[in-house]
């Protein structure tokens, strides 16, 4: 299947998908990072963002937040510490997680007075938000 790739995307949790697709475009920490089959072997880092696969004509978008991407000829596996499809998401959820990372990033209700930890945490959960919010699309 020289012109299919097998992905396969893990959390600690679960494992979330595993399918061929034909080409895949997954968010690397240096930005977006697409992938087709009989790519060159490498390992990067992913941010929060979306990882988009197609199959045929068909294009369907996963959240990702952290974790590593392995990319084969014939395969690419995704290890993230989170990854949702959009039926999955709570936008309700979402929408109050956004709200609480707002606000602690707007100084109130920050443990320790604008901690750096604390405020790189809610930046984090700020994204995770905004990129459910948006693949759920309801907003
Ligand atoms: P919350 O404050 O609502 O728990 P969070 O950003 O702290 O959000 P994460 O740490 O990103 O949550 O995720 C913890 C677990 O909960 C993961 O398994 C993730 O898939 C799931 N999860 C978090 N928010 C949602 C949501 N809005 N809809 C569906 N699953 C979610």
């Amino acid at each position: 299947m020289a012109d299919k790739l097998n992905l396969e995307i893990i959390t600690p949790e679960r494992r979330v998908f595993s399918e061929a697709v034909e080409e895949v475009v997954v968010p690397g920490l240096d930005g977006e990072l697409g992938i087709l089959p009989q790519h060159t072997p490498l390992i990067s880092q992913l941010k929060t963002g979306l990882l988009t696969y197609r199959q045929g004509s068909d294009r369907q978008s996963i959240h990702v937040s952290g974790g590593f991407v392995e990319v084969l000829p014939d395969r690419v596996s995704v290890l993230s510490d989170v990854a949702e499809r959009p039926e999955e998401i709570d936008v309700e959820r979402a929408r109050r997680a956004r709200e609480r990372a707002e606000k602690r990033l707007s100084g109130q209700g920050l443990a320790g007075d604008g901690d750096d930890i604390d405020f790189r945490r809610a930046e984090l959960k700020l994204q995770r938000a905004m990129i459910r919010i948006q693949l759920a699309g309801r907003e």
